[in-house]
């Protein structure tokens, strides 16, 4: 077998473990993007490789089987599955191909993409007769007593019609907290997702079960020839069915081109998290039937529709490498390197591993294939290792016993999960610390970036903090990609930089727990870096905001010679050494942040987001990262995204950018 063949192989094997755990047991070993993924990879190689495709491969055949234990159901039409859509590129491609085939007079109809399960619900003369799932697309399970404990599907229409219609059966994101919050309580297994709960709900054997899970659905088709009804298209089809008492989703619209598919998809993409329920993505089809009937089927989905999926949250990708990098306080971080892959909307290519206890309960190894994903949206995370992907040579992964830049060993202090170095002259830690007191929070010097900082120190230029106020433009024009412009405003920089209020000092000597905030509050407490190196852990503990943790850390740091010694090269280069901020209850009159405690969020264009905090706080106002209860206002910039939708949910009050610039005005 050659490596395409290993993988063919390999990848039919993983989809079909991964469907029968989804789609028979109810409990997906994968998030649905993995499986999405996985299942285009193979796409792709049967796509270039047709030889290699299995008659029974999962690209061919619609998911699931019906389990013993219900009474089988041969569809009378096949219940097909849809072609996905992962982007803009897709659809544009999916227009083409239909253009090609019935010329450019035609319109779409997109719809919600219910993340339930596909059910068939048979009437004979108007009374509900047989309800069964999707099954294989031929065969499904009798569900009828389960399905008529659903409260939205009619019993009798309103016109003694003989019909079978389809739609999605779902579980509100409301029963599904509660069932899952049931659940912990008993001790139960919690369900991954809703879509997963409704399945097992309707695969009870006991109606009371599902009737007690508070599902509802959504009815989208006619099973079989629609045209029986004097109906010609898809919008008239959903009309019709309204008629008949189905319940039908509101959320539909009749788009003329691809652009208003887009453009209803950008809205949907954004207003998601309001609805009741959750939805995987937009359906798209074409309208008329008699379009539908020209374009046709394949095996397994129709080519006049297709499903449109929300950009990935979790995406596959291999590990290459596992770096290590020592912080400004010695930590040993491991950063795992990524094959590049697209996640919710950039590519991400480095994860950060934490420290050594995540790396072995999660068992991370390099060449593993993980999971990925952005915690808060933001930040890339290793949710776990696919295990079925591992490579037979991947060993686990064994932390240094000695510095990665000093070799000194590495000691693992206790209570603490971090691997640290403690030499004091580590150059990187000393780098690192250089470059945390230029950085903007602190000393705020432009122009000195990392690659600069790391050049300095290699050219022997500086020590320590102290030196960077000593450089001469002479010197730095040496400095790779360094322009006599470059290095004058970087001096100058420097220089500007002396004039800064303690608060930044303090903060920028990266003294362990002692964070902006803190750096701030013993600034206004002691006003001189003197007198703060003369405090008492007494009189920093008795500050309602210092702990002892912190106190103590404060007092150690100053106590060192080499402190001293570095805070009087300071001073006789002329860095300020006291506060030069307004006391902020004397000094601010009434106005509408002080004593707020507001968050800013989205992309703020007339100020940055430093200046904006700077001056709320200038007001007496607090500015916080996250949207609590104790918020009192936000501030939402363009793009603003979960925090706005948080506040919202709690009636936070929330401004626009134009009012907060009117406002500090
Ligand atoms: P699909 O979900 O991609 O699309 C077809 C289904 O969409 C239909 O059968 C129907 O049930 C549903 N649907 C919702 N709203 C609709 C509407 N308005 N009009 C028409 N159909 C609508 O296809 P699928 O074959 O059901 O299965 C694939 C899904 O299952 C994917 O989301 C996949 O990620 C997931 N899956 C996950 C795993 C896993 O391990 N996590 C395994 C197998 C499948």
């Amino acid at each position: 077998m050659n490596d395409i063949e290993k993988r063919v192989a390999e990848l039919n094997k993983l989809l079909h473990e991964y469907e029968h755990a989804y789609y028979v047991l109810d409990k997906p070993l994968v998030p649905d993007a993995v499986y999405d993924q996985l299942l285009h990879e193979l796409i792709a190689l049967e796509k270039e490789n047709p030889s290699l495709i299995y008659p029974d491969s999962p690209t061919t055949r619609v998911g699931g089987t019906a389990v013993d234990g219900f009474k089988k159901v041969t569809h009378r039409f096949p219940m097909l599955s849809l072609s996905n859509a992962f982007g803009e590129e897709d659809l544009r491609d999916f227009d083409r191909k239909i253009r090609q085939a019935i010329g450019d007079n035609f319109s779409y109809v997109c719809e919600l993409k219910i993340d339930g399960l596909a059910i068939s619900l048979k009437y004979e003369n108007g009374v509900f007769v047989q309800g069964a799932t999707r099954g294989d697309g031929t065969v499904g399970e009798d569900i009828t007593a389960n399905l008529k404990t659903i409260r939205a599907i009619p019993l009798r229409l309103k016109e003694p019609v003989t019909i079978e219609v389809r739609g999605e059966a779902y579980m509100p994101k409301k029963s599904f907290e509660t069932l899952n919050q049931k659940r912990e309580e008993n001790g139960e297994e919690t369900f991954a997702n809703p879509r997963n709960a409704a399945a097992g709900s309707l695969r009870q054997l006991d109606p009371k079960i599902a009737a007690s899970r508070n599902l509802s659905t959504f009815i989208y088709a006619i099973g079989g020839d629609g045209e029986a009804y004097g109906i010609d298209s898809h919008a008239e089809m959903l009309d019709y069915l309204e008629t008949l008492g189905f319940p039908s989703n509101k959320e539909r619209q009749l788009c003329a081109t691809i652009d208003d598919v887009l453009t209803f998809i950008s809205k949907w993409t954004e207003n998601r998290q309001n609805l009741p329920y959750e939805i995987d993505g937009i359906v798209v089809k074409v309208n008329r039937y008699a379009h539908q009937d020209e374009l046709g089927f394949t095996a397994k989905s129709p080519r006049w529709a297709i499903a449109y999926k929300f950009p990935a949250e979790e995406v596959v990708t291999k590990i290459l490498d596992i770096e290590l990098t020592v912080g400004r306080t010695g930590v040993i971080t491991p950063t795992a390197i990524l094959e590049p892959v697209l996640v919710a909307g950039s590519i991400v290519g480095r994860a950060s591993l934490h420290n050594e206890d995540l790396i072995r309960e999660k068992d991370i190894r390099i060449g593993d294939t993980v999971i990925v994903h952005k915690a808060g949206d933001i930040i890339p995370e290793v949710v776990g290792v696919i295990l079925e992907q591992r490579p037979e040579d991947a060993v686990p992964f064994e932390m240094p016993t000695h510095c990665i830049a000093c070799e000194s060993e590495l000691v693992r202090i206790e209570g603490e999960v971090a691997l640290r170095c403690v030499n004091p002259t580590c150059p990187a830690q000393i780098a690192e610390g250089i470059k945390h007191f230029v950085s903007r929070n602190a000393m705020n010097i432009d122009g000195l970036g990392e690659k600069v900082v790391e050049q300095l120190l290699r050219e022997n230029y500086i020590k320590d903090v102290s030196d960077l106020y000593h450089l001469q433009v002479e010197q730095l024009v040496k400095l790779e990609r360094m322009g006599e412009k470059s290095a004058t405003n970087l001096v100058n920089a420097i220089e500007r930089s002396k004039e800064n209020s303690m608060e930044r000092l303090l903060f920028g000597l990266g003294i362990r727990h002692v964070g902006e905030k803190a750096a701030k509050i013993l600034t206004e407490q002691f006003e001189t870096i003197d007198s703060l190196m003369e405090a008492t852990e007494e009189q920093l503990t008795a500050i309602f905001e210092i702990g002892e943790k912190m106190a103590d850390s404060v007092v150690t740091y100053f106590q060192q010679d080499e402190v001293k010694e570095l805070i009087t090269r300071l001073k006789d280069v002329g860095v300020n050494m006291t506060y030069k901020g307004k006391k902020v209850q004397v000094e601010i009159g009434e106005n509408p942040f002080a004593g707020k405690t507001i968050v800013l969020t989205g992309k703020l264009s007339q100020l940055t987001r430093n200046e904006a905090k700077a001056k709320i706080e200038e007001l007496g106002g607090t500015v916080t990262g996250s949207v609590s209860k104790k918020t009192d206002l936000v501030i939402a910039g363009e793009d603003a995204g979960s925090k706005l939708t948080k506040a919202q949910e709690l009636g936070i009050e929330v401004w626009d950018e134009n009012r907060l610039v009117e406002q500090l005005q």
